[in-house]
């Protein structure tokens, strides 16, 4: 956020994360984004679980399209879907939609190539200090394992709850269950609905009435899940049920800020099955469109709509590719990439080098909150990413 901005900002939300019996009389919960000339209304948050950069910028590795490295249970038909001796052309056969739409009208970070590396600064390189560092933007190093802990830090996603009140809709879609305490959703009273837990009721608890036909529709949806193999482990779901949940959201109730949280990509790498594996991402690639799809075909959230991508560790390289880890070399590489009115469209980012940790800021500058002012070890913005308008 430009310095400018940033003293209007810092007394109202000061205000706003005080108690309510101590907040200055007159301090309203007003939006803060109608003063900071963003065009930016709704902030889509999409995570893609273990999605390193070798496969965003280069497509499917020719090399790990065999059964005895990759896994693929059909070499053949692997070869021929993804795989091309130009690396831009395959990227675009397993991304088409993040490299025909956000990378040319949007911004991506992390081609280390382009002198951008984007790197994770938690150290630890695996899930739970990964999106812990991208939603609080800092490192707390007592972080140190995937186990079912309520966070003890607020995120930017406490700060924004008590920004805008219930008058405005938060909501998380994530297919594992470790998110409600990644968020402390008893804390920051943001809703998550994660791992298998039903969508139906989910939608009743973000107290707005979505209509006869969408409940119908989640119950679907519901009946389905309790009828499939939990074949990704009890705690993670197939990632289409969090799309789905994340897509009825955000057509009935246009949220302020949505996060969809996909898993599987990282789940089949893990499994050594990078067939599967291309194919996770590729179906993440096709959710992104059909959001963006639903952001275009309504007018109250064309234009208004900031896209933000990322994913919460890189991978190893080479027989590593499986894994990731504090151990494993390459896993501290990622990637961000925006597109939305508030966002100039460079393209590939050059010479700006990036940290995962830069995501919480972004976040809150999309919604016109300057999060360093509210919590000083919390990095910076990600440079040049969100201009607002004179
Ligand atoms: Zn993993």
């Amino acid at each position: 956020m430009e310095r400018r901005y940033a003293v209007r900002w810092f007394l109202p939300v000061l205000a706003a994360f005080a108690p309510a019996a101590c907040r200055a009389p007159g301090v309203s919960e007003e939006d803060p984004s109608a003063h900071a000339h963003l065009r930016t209304r709704h902030v889509l948050f999409v995570t893609i679980d273990g999605l390193r950069p070798a496969e965003l910028f280069q497509g499917a590795d020719p090399s790990l399209l065999d059964r005895k490295k990759g896994g693929v249970r059909d070499a053949k038909a692997a070869r021929a879907r993804w795989d091309d001796p130009d690396p831009v052309v395959r990227r675009r056969k397993l991304l088409p939609f993040f490299w025909s739409a956000i990378a040319e009208r949007g911004q991506v970070f992390g081609h280390r190539l382009s002198g951008s590396p984007c790197r994770v600064t938690n150290g630890r390189n695996f899930s739970y200090p990964g999106y812990a560092e991208m939603t609080m933007g800092w490192v707390d190093l007592s972080l140190d394992s995937n186990a079912k802990r309520p966070n003890p830090n607020p995120t930017v996603f406490d700060l924004l709850r008590r920004t805008y009140g219930p008058g405005e809709t938060l909501a998380v879609f994530g297919s594992w269950d470790v998110f409600p305490f990644i968020l402390h959703e008893k804390r920051s009273g943001v809703p998550v609905n994660a791992g298998w837990s039903p969508l139906a009721p989910f939608f009743g608890r973000l107290g707005k009435k979505i209509g006869p036909t969408l409940e119908h529709d989640l119950r679907l949806l519901d009946d389905l899940a309790a009828a499939l193999p939990p074949a990704l482990g009890t705690g993670e779901r197939f990632d289409a049920f969090s799309f789905e949940g994340a897509r009825a959201c955000l057509r009935a109730l246009r949220p302020r800020v949505l996060w969809l949280a996909l898993g599987e990509p990282d789940d089949w790498a893990h499994r050594r099955r990078y067939d599967l594996h291309l194919e996770a991402v590729h179906r993440a690639d096709r959710f992104l469109r059909l959001l963006w799809d639903e952001v275009q075909s309504d007018p109250s959230l064309r234009d208004s709509t900031t896209l933000v991508c990322t994913s919460d560790h890189g991978r190893g390289g080479g027989a590593e590719w499986t894994s990731h880890g504090a151990r494993v070399r390459g896993s501290e590489w990622t990637w961000i990439a925006l597109l939305g009115p508030d966002t100039p469209p460079l393209g590939l980012r050059r010479k700006t080098p990036s940290t995962l940790s830069q995501v919480a800021a972004t976040l809150a500058g999309l919604c016109g909150l300057d999060l360093p002012r509210f919590e000083p070890r919390a990095a910076p913005q990600l440079k040049g990413a969100v201009i607002p308008g004179p």
